[in-house]
């Protein structure tokens, strides 16, 4: 199944939706390091990746060939593998990730570098506003609510790769430790889907999931001891908690927003979105802002600045 790449794929009536697409590209811890890699090093060659990354050959090819189904990945040549528009379009989703791990995991490691905005020249943070009315938005200013195309079966990836754990202890610290626990997997995106839609006790999430509760459970462990979720009531039985978003829960709205707007925009289908959010009276469409200067970042004009 290759599609144009410079084109969004119109997805069926009744299937898999935008964001099951957008779970089912970036949900993958391989994937999160072998696209971080392309995108802000232009990585394009296996062996490039190799060199870079702890991956064996079999799972790097069956990674880049599913990011070649999905028209995220084209083959130039025999042995490079080039970002399209559509791959090029999650610069967004990935500059949020890392911005995150920046700010609020704990010890982020050597080896992710500062950001430095080159149009004003400052150390950066990117800010979330709305391209609509130019307002930072948090989590509390918008209302979220599934479009026509939106249902929980419809968001859940229903082909999804092989797990195979790049293992969190042997890469070290410094590859976006904390996200790929959080967002590396199907199963824990939806969870934090979910918890952004107002799930809240352990029977909504194992609902909205429809995964087996210990595979609930668990999720929802990972989620409370990296502090993106606090359980309140009895703490020895998952099921009878209810889990909040904390702060460094909230924090994480331009990750989900920017892996929404990217499925949104390149798996379209033609029900409609997937998830409306709204902004007020007016559609909330994120646009990711230098905290310095102000001005609207691009994949261009942003640089990696190594730590000493
Ligand atoms: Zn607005
Ligand atoms: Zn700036």
């Amino acid at each position: 199944m290759i599609h144009p790449p410079d084109r969004p794929s119109l997805l069926g009536v009744g299937g898999d939706n935008a964001v099951a697409h957008a779970i089912g590209t970036v949900a993958d811890e391989w994937t999160l390091l072998i696209l971080r890699h392309a995108l802000r090093d232009g990585t394009s060659r296996p062996a490039d990746w190799q060199r870079l990354l702890p991956i064996s050959n079999a799972v790097l090819a069956s990674r880049l060939r599913h990011l070649g189904d999905l028209g995220v990945l084209e083959p130039r040549g025999r042995r490079e593998f080039a970002l399209t528009p559509r791959g090029v379009g999650l610069w967004p989703f990935l500059l949020a990730v890392w911005s995150w791990e920046l700010t609020w995991a704990d010890g982020p490691g050597p080896d992710l570098p500062l950001l430095r905005h080159l149009d004003c020249g400052e150390l950066f943070t990117p800010v979330q506003t709305c391209r609509g009315c130019a307002e930072p938005v948090a989590p509390r200013d918008v209302r979220a609510a599934f479009g026509p195309s939106g249902s929980w079966p419809r968001s859940t990836p229903t082909a999804t790769l092989r797990r195979r754990s790049s293992g969190s202890t042997s890469l070290g610290g410094g590859f976006f430790p904390e996200s790929r626990a959080l967002i590396g997997n199907r199963w824990s995106a939806t969870m934090l889907g979910a918890a952004y839609l107002g799930a809240r006790r352990f029977p909504d999430f194992q609902r909205r999931l429809g995964a087996p509760a210990t595979v609930v459970a668990d999720r929802l462990r990972t989620f409370s001891a990296l502090g993106v979720l606090s359980p309140v009531g009895d703490l020895d039985h998952a099921e009878r908690s209810t889990y909040r978003l904390t702060d460094k829960g909230r924090a994480l709205f331009p990750v989900v927003m920017g892996a929404l707007t990217w499925g949104e925009r390149w798996f379209v289908a033609p029900e409609g979105p997937a998830v409306v959010v709204e902004h007020g009276d007016h559609p909330f469409e994120p646009l990711l802002v230098c905290s310095g200067c102000g001005d609207a970042l691009s994949g261009r004009t942003i640089t990696p600045v190594p730590v000493d």
